[in-house]
């Protein structure tokens, strides 16, 4: 059985707790590796050496910094395939899928590399006579990142571009799920020439973040994962003096007016339904038709659904891949099998896929949803794709800032007044106009609003560099004779 192990000083580390995790092929069902999950010595010991290697690594020049940064993209660029191949075996991506995964990793990277650039800030000359004033940004240290399974390798790039950049160490705790990606990763930081400590992985479970949560030397925590996780990592961590910027789940709305394209909001509503098995925080999980043209929408779904393409990542002709568990794809099969029961319509039914050995479900469709379903109340995060009628606008729009999570949304309309208004109204924290999966750029940040963030920073982009700096003000003064006297008054600058 294959092994994975933790990733420290630029090496391979074997773990000594004795405890380890599966790891599956979720298209086959079997298990194909063992991770080795970390003890709490196991976990002081990695902060121990990314402590050590901070010094060194804040005196680096920025441009040094760059370089390597630079030559990560470039390693990374020429190694987009192989490292496709973890997230297709360990997580069940398909191809197209793994690679647009990856894409937008490399685009953190590329962003990380222009930080000298905006690691910039301000001057002030001459405040006060022979006073000037200016202010700095300076790294926190050594700073955690824990990640969730369904983006292996671009939540990890979310993260540690911009806190290595600005010149911090970084240990970086994957999900034990898929640990693969995070390795392959750490071993192109080594050579593009990255020193030893600066990125180190630390493969566990609820032990390993406990203790990252609570040890004196971490200095932020950032965290991707569902909801009840984030804000107790929120809650754990700033209680122990943290910075923590905490990430949830979602419950993402499409709301489409009468006047919207509607085959192009169809075709973009099963893109973002059922790509990565709806295993996508961004996915759209409920459209909100206005109820004069449901009927029409829901028959141009029903034409689309059928056709997708249910495979393993190794068939070149799959769209869409299995999901993580089998433990997942039966609380899947749950949603669809109940919804019946509480009064929605299932018009596709995708469970009968679920017999297979791998952690498979077809695409399923669930019309006349409504409040107080499980189907609805709950994020599923599987390949299920939802409808609620609305009257209206107003009523679409209520609907979604009622829900509990705020993470993205979508309007389609051919109105860009009416999209104003949304853009203006709506409580979440990234907004598609005609656009269902609306991820910021990475020169923008990215975060939801409500239950899908625990925090006030943003990841990535511009808020990533304030999240992984702090400020420093500097009023300074250069001797000069001719000014000195012992003055007792509180200083002013007038
Ligand atoms: P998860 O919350 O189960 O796990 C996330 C991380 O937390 C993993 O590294 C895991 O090891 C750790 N963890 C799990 N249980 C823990 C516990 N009890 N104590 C401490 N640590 C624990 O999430 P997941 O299933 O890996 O990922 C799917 C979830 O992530 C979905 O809810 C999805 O919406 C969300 N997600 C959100 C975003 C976003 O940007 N908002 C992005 C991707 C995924």
């Amino acid at each position: 059985m294959q092994r994975i192990s933790h990733w420290v000083n630029n090496k391979v580390v074997i773990g000594t707790s004795g405890r380890t995790g599966k790891v599956f092929n979720p298209a086959t069902g079997e298990q194909q590796a063992e991770v080795d999950l970390a003890s709490v010595a196991e976990v002081d010991a990695v902060i121990a050496k990314s402590k050590a290697a901070f010094p060194e690594w804040r005196a680096t020049g920025m441009s040094r910094r760059a370089e390597i940064m630079f030559r990560t993209r470039e390693l990374l660029d020429a190694n987009r395939k192989e490292l496709a191949t973890f997230l297709t075996l360990e997580h069940g991506k398909v191809p197209s899928d793994a690679l647009g995964e990856i894409a937008r990793g490399i685009e953190n990277i590329e962003f990380a590399c222009g930080i000298p650039a905006l690691m910039k800030g301000g001057y002030s000359e001459q405040a006060s006579g022979g006073v000037d004033v200016y202010s700095i940004r300076q790294p926190l240290g050594v700073v955690a990142g824990i990640t969730p399974f369904n983006f292996p390798a671009m939540v990890p790039m979310w993260m540690f571009a911009n806190a290595i950049m600005c010149g911090n160490t970084f240990i970086l705790k994957p999900s034990e799920k898929d640990p693969s990606a995070s390795m392959f990763i750490a071993d192109l930081l080594r050579q593009a020439g990255l020193p030893d400590g600066v990125f180190n992985v630390l493969h566990g479970d609820k032990e390993a973040v406990d203790r990252l949560l609570v040890h004196p030397d971490i200095q932020s925590v950032s965290f991707v994962g569902s909801t009840p996780i984030a804000k107790y990592v929120y809650e754990t961590g700033t209680k122990n003096g943290k910075r923590v910027q905490a990430l949830g789940g979602a419950k993402n709305h499409m709301l489409v007016l009468p006047d919207a394209d509607l085959d192009m909001a169809a075709d973009a509503a099963v893109s973002a339904a059922y790509g990565s098995a709806g295993e996508r925080c961004m996915a759209i999980s409920v459209v909100l038709a206005v109820d004069t043209i449901a009927d029409a929408l829901i028959e141009k779904l029903k034409t689309r659904v059928p056709n997708i393409k249910v495979g393993p990542g190794t068939d070149p002709s799959a769209e869409m891949g299995p999901l993580i568990s089998r433990e997942h794809r039966d609380k899947v099969a749950s949603y669809i099998n109940n919804a019946a029961g509480e009064g929605a319509t299932v018009v596709i039914n995708g469970t009968d896929k679920a017999k297979d050995a791998g952690f498979f479900l077809n695409p399923s469709l669930i019309d006349n949803v409504k409040p107080g379903m499980k189907c609805y109340d709950e994020e599923i995060f599987g390949p299920v794709l939802t409808v609620m009628r609305v009257k209206s606008y107003a009523e679409g729009l209520k609907t979604i800032n009622d829900n509990e999570f705020g993470n993205g949304t979508a309007i389609f309309t051919r109105d860009g007044g009416v999209a104003r208004q949304f853009q203006y109204d709506v409580q979440v924290g990234m907004v598609g106009v005609n656009v269902p999966i609306p991820v910021p750029v990475s020169y923008y940040s990215f975060g939801g609003w409500k239950a899908s963030l625990f925090g006030d920073q943003h990841m990535y982009g511009p808020e990533g560099i304030n999240f992984f700096t702090r400020g420093k003000v500097v009023t300074s003064r250069w001797p000069d004779p001719r000014t000195s006297a012992v003055d007792l008054g509180f200083p002013t600058n007038r």
